[in-house]
C-alpha cells in the first residue's frame, strides 16, 4: 500500500510543500493529496490590490498540479483527529474522512480581530479573497468624500492604506498606528513613507490606540472619534482553530508548535508549515507569520518527510530567516528594509519605483514557482521505511 501523504491547505506554504514532495518521492510509493477550500491557488500577498479592483490572475490548483501525481481534493477542513490520523471534509456532496500516514498542516490565518466592540460588525479586512472582495464592493459604492480609516500600521496595514489612497485619490483616507508611523523602519525609510503619505493625503494618526468601532466612525482609547465610512482592520493574523481542538501540542495562538524539520513536537506524522505553524527563527524569536519564512518552512518540512521515508539520516536545512522586507506603497512606490537575520532594520533599504519593481518581482517570482511545481530538480528517492518503523523511528 501506497504511503498516504496529506496536505491540507494550498497556500504559499502548503502549495509549495506539495510540489516539493512529489518531487522527491517516487509516484509508486506515496499517494499526495492536497485538500483546499479553494479551486485556486489564491496570491493572499496581493489582497489590498484585490481590496482597490485589480484582477489577479487565476491559477486553478488543478492546472497547477497536472502531470505531478498530486490529486486535489475541494473541499473545507472541519477537523483533524491526530490520534486515528484522519481529517473531517466537507464538500458540496456532504461529508467525509480520509486517512493520512502523514500529515502537511498548511491552513494559514485570518484576520485577527482582538475582541474590539464593532470590529465584527463594522469593519473590512484584507486578510483572504472573500474579505477583500467585500471590501472592494463597498469602496466601488463609496462615493467622492467618503472617508476610510485603515487601522494598523503594520506591513499589510501600510500596504493597504497607500494602495487604497493611490486608487482613489477623491476619498479621504487615513490610518490609525498604536506607534510610530514605520517605528521598525530605519529612519531613512521612514522619512520615505511618510513622504508617501503626505503625496498621497493620507491623514496619520500615530499612538492611536482604537477601542471601538461604530458604523461612520471609530473612537480611540482617549476618548477621540475619527470619521470612518470603511474601516480597514489590519491588526494582525489568527489562525484558525481546527488545530487547537485537537491533542496536538499548540501555542496560545493555535499554532501548532513544530520542530526545527516544521514536525509537530507532540505528533511525529504530522508536519505544520506556513501561518498556522509557529517554529523557533534566529535568536530563538518565533518566525512572524508571512510567505518570507512560510516558503522556506515548506520546502524544509517536504525535505524532511522525505529524507526520513526514504532512510536518508541527513537533509537539507532551508534558510528559516529573513533577509528584507518587501513593502508595496500602492503600484509606483515601495520601500524595500533589509533586515537581520533575526528581522531587526539594517541601515540599507531601497525606496521609490525601484523598490516598487522589487516588490512586484518577488510577488511574481512567489506564485509562479507555485505555479510550476515541475521545474523543481526531481530526486525521486523510494520509501524504504515501513509505516510502522516510521513511527517508531520517531517515538
Ligand atoms: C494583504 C496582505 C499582504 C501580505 N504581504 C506579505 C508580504 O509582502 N510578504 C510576506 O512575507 N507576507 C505577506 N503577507 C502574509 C502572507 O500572505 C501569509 O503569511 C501567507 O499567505 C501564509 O501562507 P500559508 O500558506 O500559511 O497560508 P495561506 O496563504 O493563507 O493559505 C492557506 C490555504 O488554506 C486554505 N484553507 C484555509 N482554511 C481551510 C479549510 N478549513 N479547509 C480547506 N482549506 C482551507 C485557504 O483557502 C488557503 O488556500 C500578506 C498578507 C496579506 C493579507
Amino acid at each position: 500500500m501506497k504511503h498516504r501523504i496529506v496536505v491540507l491547505g494550498a497556500g504559499y506554504a502548503g502549495a509549495i510543500a506539495a510540489g516539493r514532495l512529489a518531487k522527491r518521492l517516487h509516484p509508486d510509493d506515496t499517494e499526495i493529496t492536497v485538500v483546499n477550500a479553494d479551486a485556486d491557488f489564491v496570491e493572499r500577498v496581493r489582497m489590498h490590490q484585490v481590496a482597490t479592483g485589480q484582477d489577479l490572475k487565476r491559477r486553478p490548483l488543478t492546472d497547477i498540479y497536472a502531470g505531478t501525481g498530486v490529486d486535489v481534493r475541494l473541499a473545507r477542513v472541519t477537523a483533524v483527529d491526530a490520534d486515528r490520523r484522519t481529517v473531517a471534509l466537507i464538500d458540496d456532496h456532504g461529508t467525509d474522512e480520509i486517512t493520512y500516514d502523514t500529515l502537511v498542516y498548511a491552513l494559514g490565518s485570518t484576520a485577527a480581530d482582538h475582541v474590539v466592540p464593532g470590529v465584527a460588525e463594522h469593519a473590512y479586512d484584507i486578510a483572504g479573497q472573500p474579505s477583500a472582495l467585500r471590501l472592494r464592493d463597498r469602496l466601488a459604492h463609496l462615493a467622492a468624500g467618503g472617508t476610510v480609516l485603515v487601522v494598523g500600521g503594520g506591513l499589510t496595514g501600510l500596504e493597504a492604506v497607500t494602495e487604497i489612497a493611490e486608487a482613489r485619490p477623491d476619498l479621504d483616507v487615513a490610518i490609525a498606528a498604536r506607534g510610530g508611523l514605520g517605528d521598525w523602519l530605519t529612519g531613512k525609510a521612514q522619512q520615505h513613507l511618510r513622504g508617501v503619505c503626505d503625496r498621497l493625503g493620507i491623514t496619520v494618526h500615530e499612538h492611536t490606540d482604537v477601542a471601538r468601532v461604530d458604523a461612520t466612525n471609530v473612537v480611540t482609547r482617549d476618548g477621540r472619534e475619527i470619521p470612518a465610512q470603511v474601516t480597514v482592520w489590519t491588526t494582525g493574523f489568527a489562525v484558525h482553530p481546527i488545530a487547537a481542538a485537537t491533542t496536538l501540542a499548540v501555542a496560545d495562538t493555535g499554532q501548532i508548535v513544530v520542530d526545527d524539520s516544521m514536525r509537530s513536537v507532540s505528533h511525529p506524522d504530522v508536519y505544520a508549515v506556513g501561518d498556522a505553524a509557529i517554529a523557533e527563527g534566529p535568536g530563538g524569536k518565533p518566525l512572524r507569520m508571512s510567505c518570507a519564512s512560510g516558503i522556506p518552512m515548506a520546502w524544509q518540512a517536504a525535505d524532511a518527510i522525505a529524507a526520513r521515508l526514504t532512510g536518508q539520516t541527513k537533509f537539507p536545512k532551508a534558510p528559516l530567516r529573513y533577509f528584507n522586507q518587501c513593502i508595496s506603497l500602492g503600484r509606483r512606490d515601495g520601500i524595500i528594509q533589509y533586515v537581520t537575520a533575526d528581522d531587526r532594520a539594517k541601515p540599507a533599504r531601497l525606496t521609490g519605483k525601484l523598490a516598487a519593481r522589487y516588490k512586484e518581482f518577488v510577488c511574481v517570482g512567489g506564485a509562479w514557482s507555485i505555479a510550476h511545481p515541475v521545474l523543481y530538480p526531481v530526486r525521486r528517492h523510494r520509501i524504504v521505511a515501513t509505516r510502522s518503523e516510521i513511527r517508531s523511528a520517531a517515538s
